[in-house]
């Protein structure tokens, strides 16, 4: 793991304090969860100059910069909310889990887990969970 300079440390701080006041979730309680998952992205920041997810395993982390969807926020939280990190969390520190499909893993890990602000910081946030059919 590239050692992260304070300047991409603190600029994954302040990406991370926003994204939170954006979508109505809040960083895990646990400092050993939250600041390890800070730390690796500010880690990838450092290495990839982009904040790649560092709960992921990548044969060529190039590549997965240039597909772009493992990029924080990833995919699934910008479709579903859903972050595998469990670094942006409920009040209760579980991933929300409510626009998952149902056999997808977080469903199965966490069960049914509410948003606890459902009107902002998802794409697609007017469609009814569902309703596109479409798993994160
Ligand atoms: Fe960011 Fe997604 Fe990784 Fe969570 S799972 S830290 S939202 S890239």
């Amino acid at each position: 793991m590239t050692e992260p300079t304070e300047k991409s440390l603190k600029l994954i701080h302040n990406f991370v304090d926003k994204f939170c006041k954006r979508t109505g979730l809040q960083l895990h309680s646990d400092p050993d969860v939250s600041e390890s998952v800070i730390m690796g992205l500010a880690s990838h920041l450092e290495e990839l100059k982009r904040p790649l997810c560092p709960c992921r395993f990548y044969p060529d982390k190039q590549q997965a910069v240039e597909e772009r969807t493992w990029l924080c926020p990833c995919d699934p939280m910008k479709n579903c909310k859903y972050c595998h990190c469990m670094l942006f969390v409920t009040a209760e520190d579980t991933p929300v889990t409510e626009y998952l499909c149902q056999n997808h893993e977080g469903r199965i890990a966490y069960g049914w887990v509410e948003d606890p602000a459902p009107t902002v910081g998802r794409k697609g946030q007017h469609i009814p969970p569902g309703v596109s059919g479409k798993c994160c």
